[in-house]
């Protein structure tokens, strides 16, 4: 798998007298099993980004290459396209219709024409790796919990079988418990199946444990694109744009300009402890 994007630019109303320009020349690759968080300040152009992948949007210039084809390229099957790049919508709980939780996970693999069994065992296998509890599967979806009913939407989704897993601020209005439970969901499904996900949050606190490359979106510009820590590492600028660096970056470079040899680039409050310890040279 690979997404590969040129020169990408999105103008909604071009031409109108209130056209604006949300994406503008933005270029990167994602790889097979990569784990990207896209973050950016509301409005940067996240959700118009990701709209793109799936081919729900359409460039107003710019090519996007999917594992090497042209999806713009005519007669390209935009259906299979959506199938492969699964998108999780913010607030998709909004989406869930189905009487009981099954039915509304059996959805999509049922439209692909499937047959009953395979349809159901790739709900019950994608209901598995959200680690819904399997007392709840012939409940309404209405019950749930906001963290459960997101669970069942990201499960319908992966009932697709797609080879990538967008989703879009999956954490936006749940309590601290219920953010960190839908984040280690995410990450457990991805330790265990391999899928490449882009995880699309406004906040780096977010994703700072968890993805392996973050992407960094302001007004529409791709401003940094790199590893958590090299972005980190631009804390000043990042504020400057309305995103705070994890609270563990402040912390550790304050301590280094109070003279301590800790490591600035310490991201998660672990490698943040291990590095004050070595520090004063204590073993744990
Ligand atoms: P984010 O997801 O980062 O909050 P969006 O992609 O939703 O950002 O929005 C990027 C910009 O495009 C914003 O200025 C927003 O107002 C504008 N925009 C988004 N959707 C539309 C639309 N359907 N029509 C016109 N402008 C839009
Ligand atoms: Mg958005």
């Amino acid at each position: 798998m690979s997404i590969v994007v040129k020169n990408l630019t999105h103008i909604y109303n071009e031409g109108m007298p209130f056209s604006s320009k949300a994406l503008d020349n933005i270029s990167f690759e994602i790889k097979d099993r990569d784990f990207v968080g896209l973050i950016g300040h509301t409005g940067s152009g996240k959700s118009t980004f990701i709209q793109h992948l799936n081919g729900l949007l359409k460039a107003t210039s710019g090519h996007i290459y999917y594992n090497g084809k042209d999806i713009y390229e005519q007669g390209y099957d935009m259906k299979e396209l959506r199938r492969r790049v699964g998108l999780v919508f913010q607030y998709p709980e909004h989406q869930l219709f189905e009487t009981d939780i099954f039915k509304d996970v059996c959805f999509g693999p049922k439209n692909l024409g499937l047959s009953r069994q395979e349809y159901e065992i790739r709900a019950f296998e994608s209901l598995r790796l959200v680690g819904l509890d399997e007392n709840l599967y012939y409940q309404s979806p209405f019950d749930l919990s906001g963290g459960q009913k997101r669970r069942v939407a990201i499960a319908g989704v992966l009932a697709m079988k797609p080879d990538v897993l967008i989703l879009d601020e999956p954490t936006a209005g749940l309590d601290p418990k219920g953010r960190d439970d839908i984040l280690d969901c995410i990450k457990a499904l991805r330790d265990e199946t391999g899928i490449t996900v882009i995880l699309v949050s406004h906040s780096m606190e977010d994703v700072a444990r968890y993805v392996s490359r973050i992407m960094v979106m302001d007004d529409g510009i791709l401003k940094y694109d790199d590893t958590p820590q090299n972005v980190f590492a631009h804390y000043k600028e990042l504020e400057q744009i309305g995103l705070a660096a994890p609270q563990v970056t402040y912390i550790m470079n304050d301590l280094v300009k109070a003279g301590m040899d800790v490591n600035p680039d310490a991201i998660t409050v672990d490698e943040a402890r291990d590095s004050i310890l070595r520090h004063f040279n204590i073993k744990m």
